[in-house]
Formats: structure tokens, C-alpha cells, sequence
């Protein structure tokens, strides 16, 4: 066990989830040429992610609740997720999953695989009996407009002076975030985004890499956090 304190900060859509659930579902029970439309928009930037989720809830309408259900129960989980989940544990790493999916699938997902006690920060969703979707964003801030869900916030909030963050995530809803912590673990269209931002990653493929090099970050003498993240988190703090 290591003396450092780090403070795990976990996407799930793509991260804990071999895809992207939020958008499977609506491509499954949205006409695709209007999920496509509403996801050009946001990649363009011309909607934010809260909008884009409005728009698509909007569009939707569940005829059966149970072939819904069925769909998110069909989503894969990363195998080596739990053996990740032990080893925060084994180290007495807090691990917070920040998601800007919703937690209607969330929940069932993390049920079925026996992580329900995992502390998940997450837009909400209702699906009523006439099989509309309403979503609700309770931690909306209008700052972030790469996520409805602000993780920016969470961070900040559930990590201090003595603790080393980390973000493990995979996409564009982390874009903000990561801008504020002190170790990320990217892949995909984060990987890219690090790239074009000349911001300072890990790459990684399975939680089993993100061991690996936590193993290292742990039994480093000194340890040193990002400067850019300390800058960004005392500008945040001067802000609230
Ligand atoms: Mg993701």
C-alpha cells in the first residue's frame, strides 16, 4: 500500500462500457437520421451536451419497457474493470464515476455486475408509462458545455490539497474535466483531444494498463502534481 493519496475520478460510457450506452440507445430507438443530425451538431459545437440530450430525449418514445431494459442489460462491461475496482480498494483509492450519460442504464449496469455501491455522479432520466424520456440535469452548470453533468465540479469538490486526481475516461463529455486533475488516462476521442491540446496523458487500452502505471505513480519518491491543473483549480476556486 502507498502513503499517496489519489482520488479516481472514472468515466463510464466507453469506459466502464465497451460502448458508448447513451448513444446506442438512441440509435437503436431514435430514427437514425435524427440521431445523427443531433450528434453532428454537437460535434460542431453548435449545441451543448445538455441540449443535445434535450433534443434526444425528445425524439424518443419507448413502446416496451422491457425490450429497453433488455437493450442496457446487453451491454458489455470492460472485463478488467473489476479487478481495478479491487485494487482502489486494496489501496484505499476513493473512486468517483463521472458520468454525463444518465442514470437510468447506469444503475442497472453497475446492479447487475455488483457494483450498485459505487458513488456515481450523473444526469437523471425517467421513462414514463407512455414511454417518454425526462431527463434532468441536476448538475448542470453553464460553464461546461462539453457535459451536462459538470465533472469539473465533482472534482473539485471530492478531492483537497493532499490528494493526487486522476481522470480515466475516453471521450468529449471529459474534455473540460481532465483540464483540472493531476494524472489523465485517455483513449480514443480524449486521446486526440490531449493531443491537439498538448495536454499531458497516459494512454491506455484495459484498467489493467491504468494499474501498471498507477503502481509507478504510487512508488515514486516525490510525486509531483500537474502545475496546469493546480492553476485551472485555483482559477475555479477565485470563479465560485
Ligand atoms: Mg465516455
Amino acid at each position: 500500500m502507498t502513503d499517496k493519496q489519489f482520488k479516481i475520478f472514472l468515466d463510464f460510457d466507453g469506459t466502464i462500457t465497451k460502448n458508448d450506452v447513451g448513444e446506442e440507445i438512441f440509435r437503436k430507438f431514435v430514427d437514425d437520421k435524427i440521431v445523427s443530425k443531433i450528434v453532428d451538431d454537437l460535434l460542431a459545437d453548435r449545441i451543448s451536451s445538455r441540449e443535445c440530450w434535450e433534443s434526444l430525449c425528445g425524439s424518443a418514445l419507448i413502446k416496451d419497457k422491457n425490450e429497453f431494459d433488455d437493450f442496457i442489460l446487453s451491454q458489455q462491461i470492460e472485463p478488467t474493470l473489476h479487478s481495478f475496482v479491487g485494487y482502489c480498494e486494496a489501496n484505499k483509492f476513493q473512486l468517483f464515476v463521472l458520468s454525463d450519460g444518465f442514470d437510468y442504464y447506469i444503475n442497472k449496469i453497475l446492479k447487475r455486475e455488483n457494483l450498485h455501491y459505487l458513488k456515481v455522479f450523473s444526469n437523471k432520466l425517467i421513462l414514463t408509462d407512455e414511454g417518454k424520456m425526462i431527463p434532468s440535469f441536476p448538475f448542470y452548470n453553464a460553464d461546461c458545455r462539453s457535459a451536462a453533468n459538470c465533472k469539473r465540479n465533482h472534482i473539485i469538490e471530492n478531492s483537497g490539497e493532499d490528494d493526487y486526481t486522476v481522470f480515466i475516461g475516453d471521450g468529449n463529455s471529459d474534455n473540460d474535466a481532465i483540464q483540472y486533475v493531476d494524472f489523465i488516462f485517455a483513449k480514443d476521442d480524449l486521446l486526440k483531444f490531449c493531443e491537439m491540446q498538448r495536454i499531458t496523458y497516459f494512454s491506455f487500452k484495459n484498467f489493467d494498463d491504468v494499474i501498471l502505471r498507477m503502481n509507478e505513480l504510487s512508488s515514486k519518491k516525490r510525486l509531483k502534481k500537474r502545475h496546469q491543473a493546480e492553476l485551472k483549480r485555483r482559477e475555479a476556486f477565485k470563479i465560485e
